[in-house]
């Protein structure tokens, strides 16, 4: 591993787990991200997502989520338990670990789906560790509207045109207790709204360029620019889709990571490097030709060297950015 890699703080701001759980991730797994790979890929901190799949709209639906988010809180706070692992709640205990040579979990909730209507389960999460709720996954949700509706489960194009007056609230109290605002999956108008409203700068933590790749799931140079405007960060996701239509380029080969950093490029030249990280989404579909695991991350930063970014630059890609945007949300 090149040196300057083996000296980072490297962050993943997007893994999932699998559900229900079947293997010991502190062994070897056939998971992107178990803890030796981390270790082998030189990476410190994955923020860890307890996912909850849209559902419908009613009392069972939501009580059925709540009781999945629960369970896999807890499973993400038995993972930071482990020895050697941590499980951190600040950017500070993130940086403790990495001086420690531990790993660093980081708990987050993919949907918002997982608080129904009830704005007190905010805080039981955050005391379970979480530091971002994604505010919808595919489908609507009581909170948002999302950039993928969901048919089978009676969407239309649009359900609030946005934020709801519930998603606005949620945002609010968000703010309070520190939970970082991701806008993935966000419909374009939730996003733009969340941004405007969020005291603290939002987070795409797993997303990709429209620019490069025209998928509802990427954001376009408006979004990128309202990110640069309110401090906000977006995190390149190792999606082949999100990457290059259909996942190919256009003499068929898979896309690799010089797609992905092409849209890392992108970003640095539009609105600056203080503005662009790395999500994987290992585990929830992610993976590309050259990072297939998070073992295989120093493969990124040496294509970060061969492209000239100087390391500052690369520090601040790998988590540096995600660090001082956790540290911007406990502050206020
Ligand atoms: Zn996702």
């Amino acid at each position: 591993m090149d040196a300057l890699h083996a000296g980072l703080l490297a962050l993943d701001s997007h893994i999932d787990i699998p559900w229900p759980v079947t293997d010991d991730p502190t062994g070897i797994t056939s998971r992107c991200v178990d803890f030796p790979k981390m270790r082998a890929g030189g990476v410190t901190a994955g923020c860890f997502a307890a996912y909850i799949p849209q559902g419908a709209l009613d009392d069972a639906g939501h009580g059925d989520a709540v009781v999945r988010a629960t369970a896999m809180l807890a499973e993400i706070g038995r993972m930071g338990r482990a020895e050697g692992v941590r499980l951190c709640e600040t950017a500070d205990e993130v940086r403790a670990a990495f001086g420690e040579g531990a790993r660093a979990v980081v708990a987050c909730i993919e949907n918002g789906y997982a608080m129904g209507r009830d704005l007190s389960r905010l805080e039981r999460f955050r005391r379970a560790g979480v530091r971002y709720i994604t505010l919808t996954h595919n489908g609507h949700n009581l909170l948002a509207d999302s950039a993928i509706p969901r048919r089978d489960l009676g969407d239309s194009v649009i359900r609030h045109g946005g934020l709801s007056r519930l998603g606005r609230a949620a945002i609010v109290e968000m703010n309070i207790l520190g939970i970082l605002i991701d806008v993935s999956h966000a419909h374009r108008d939730t996003m733009l709204q969340a941004a405007k409203l969020s005291k603290t700068p939002v987070v795409a933590t797993h997303a990709c360029v429209r620019a490069l790749c025209d998928h509802p799931r990427n954001l376009d140079d408006e979004q990128l620019r309202v990110l640069k405007d309110t401090g906000g960060l977006i995190q390149i996701t190792a999606m082949g889709s999100f990457l290059r239509r259909g996942g190919k380029r256009l003499d068929g080969t898979p896309v690799g990571i010089a797609d992905f950093v092409d849209h890392i490029d992108y970003v640095i030249e539009k609105i600056g490097v203080a503005h662009v990280g790395i999500g994987s989404d290992f585990d929830g579909g992610g993976g590309i030709e050259g990072f297939t695991t998070i073992a295989d991350s120093p493969n990124v930063t040496a294509e970060f060297r061969r492209r000239g970014y100087d390391d500052d630059s690369i520090a601040a890609i790998w988590g540096g950015n995600f660090l001082t945007l956790m540290e911007r949300a406990e502050r206020a």
